[in-house]
């Protein structure tokens, strides 16, 4: 027996020491490192094996070296579904019950025939002591079942390898370093394995049980430091993303960075491609609208509308500097906080305001509103405004006779008639209960009288038909003209009314025009 197989024994031995200790050091901390359970099971099976793999090293007998061949073998299959199964846990995989257990069945059968190979040598053939190596190592002759054996334990690495390889796109830039270190645990063992299967290790040495604590020590380096990493970033990435408002975020030079997953439900055609454009070059193409701003969105705070497939949306913006803690300003973040349906609500509200619930044309405040800004520019531009004023004349018998309902369907009969003939710049009101009011936009006198002319003949002309009953409706009208600089609505109105007051003196459903306008 040569020192390189004391050298070997040695270096096998030493890496079992390691493994055990981080063994200890995961024992100790197993309540604050995550899968611990799975982690200890694992680095058991590892210590099995590799001390396992020493005692058979410094064995003399063949007999001997055998037992310590089961040992190991009842670490080493099961280490590498460990394996995978860390592979697992580390990506968050939920693996069932079921699922491990079945991922256990070769392994325990390769167990059990390993054990009991004297009998039937499915494992392996022939196995005996290599005479021309200056060690006492073992060759063997394998059997069927070690090929199943090798294939499970090597596509269990090859499988940890393959789900790292693929998450890795997804892999946030700061989990890269634990995800390469999980990455490069499981390619050592794989590359150790084939050097060794080659021939290419000196003495034919298996050097697999050598590098497997540094196998386990990468695992447990990225496990406890992405757990460091992880929570609070996580916490972090879930509220981000389990926002309800969108989220943007622009770097210094407002190129788009970032974006929640509710950011989706507003811009529709937001997407990969987005990230690295100017937030001023990607609006566009996501609202169809150019952004309001094209310098700077420091201190917005916009409401902002566009369409989508689903309809319009209306977002309040509101920016804020990203900071870093050192104090510089990094970028920026876009809160887009959904007010459609507030702002639809809000409408409504206005239109229930300022709307007449019974005719849906506006009300005597809408009316007061409009008509003075109406009257304002009229004047402003030196163009004529009139205002029109009209009452059903003897409306009270209408209600006396047919009812109150049949006084409402008069009412709506009369809002009818008069909105076919207005034309479309008029603001047509109802004024008070009976009483109607248009304001109406480059009329002068005669035509404004000619316009109350029209609606009160359009209305005897039309009586309500009820299906029993045709009711002959008339009203009395009064016109006010605005004839001075110092006309305002409330003399206008006040004048109409005084006209539409000698029109039902002078025996109702007739026009009157202010007397100061016959002038
Ligand atoms: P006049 O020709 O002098 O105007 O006679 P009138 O009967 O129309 O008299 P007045 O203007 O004083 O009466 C208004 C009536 O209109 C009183 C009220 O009961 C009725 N009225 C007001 N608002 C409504 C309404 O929304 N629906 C119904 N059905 N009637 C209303
Ligand atoms: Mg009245
Ligand atoms: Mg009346």
């Amino acid at each position: 027996m040569g020192s390189e197989i004391n050298v070997y024994i040695t270096l096998v031995a030493t890496s079992g020491v390691l493994n055990f200790f981080l063994g200890i050091y995961a024992f100790a901390h197993r309540t604050s490192i995550p899968y611990a359970r799975t982690f200890l099971i694992y680095n058991a099976a590892l210590a099995i094996y590799i001390f396992g793999f020493a005692f058979e090293l410094s064995s003399d007998s063949l007999e001997e070296i055998k037992r310590w061949i089961v040992v190991e073998y009842i670490g080493m299959p099961a280490s590498a579904v460990l394996s995978l199964l860390l592979v697992f846990r580390y990506l968050g995989r939920n693996v069932s019950r079921k699922m491990v257990a079945a991922m256990f069945i070769i392994p325990v059968i390769t167990l059990f025939l390993v054990a009991t190979n004297d009998v039937h040598h499915l494992f392996y053939k022939d196995i005996y002591i290599r005479e021309s190596s200056p060690v006492p190592l073992v060759d063997i002759d394998i059997g069927e079942w070690y090929i199943v054996h090798g294939a499970y334990t090597f596509g269990c690495l090859l499988g940890g390898l393959v789900v790292l390889l693929r998450r890795w796109r997804h892999t946030k830039k700061m989990y890269r370093i634990q995800h390469a270190t999980l990455i490069v645990s499981q390619v050592i063992p794989m590359l150790a394995a084939f050097l060794y299967l080659m021939g290419a290790t000196p003495w034919g040495m298996d050097p697999v049980p050598m590098v497997l604590c540094l196998t386990s020590a990468m695992y447990i380096w990225a496990i406890v430091s992405s757990r460091m990493l992880t929570i609070v970033p996580i916490a972090k990435e879930s509220l981000f993303e389990s926002m309800r408002e969108g989220v943007i975020v622009l770097d210094g030079a407002h190129r788009i960075v970032d974006y929640n997953r509710a950011l989706s439900g507003l811009l529709p055609r937001v997407s990969h491609r987005t990230i690295g454009k100017t937030l001023f070059e990607a609006w566009p193409e996501l609202t169809g609208e150019a952004f309001p701003f094209v310098h700077s969105v420091d201190g917005m705070e916009e409401e902002l509308h566009w369409k989508t497939a689903a309809g319009p949306i209306t977002c309040l913006i509101r920016s804020s500097p990203v900071i870093s803690k050192g104090g510089d300003a990094l970028g920026t973040l876009l809160l887009l906080i959904d007010i459609t349906e507030q702002k639809r609500l809000q409408d409504q509200l206005q239109n229930l305001a300022f709307l007449d619930g019974l005719t849906g044309v506006p009300n005597r405040r809408r009316f007061l509103a409009q008509g003075k800004e109406m009257l304002e520019k009229a004047m402003a531009a030196g163009k004529p405004f009139a205002v029109i004023l009209f009452d059903i004349d003897y409306f009270k018998r209408i209600n006396d006779k047919y009812g109150h309902e049949t006084g409402d369907r008069a009412l709506v009969h009369v809002t009818e008639v008069c909105r076919r003939i207005l034309p479309p710049g008029a603001l047509f009101a109802r004024y008070g209960g009976e009483e109607f009011a248009v304001g109406m936009p480059d009329a002068a006198i005669g035509e404004a009288v000619e316009w109350a002319e029209r609606l009160r003949s359009a209305l005897s002309a039309e009586p309500l038909l009820t299906g029993t009953d045709s009711i002959g409706i008339t009203a009395s009208f009064g016109v006010a003209p605005s004839l001075v600089d110092g006309d305002t609505l409330e003399s206008l109105l006040r004048d109409a009314d005084a006209a539409l007051y000698d029109s039902k003196r002078n025996g109702r459903n007739a026009v009157s025009l202010v007397a100061a306008a016959k002038e």
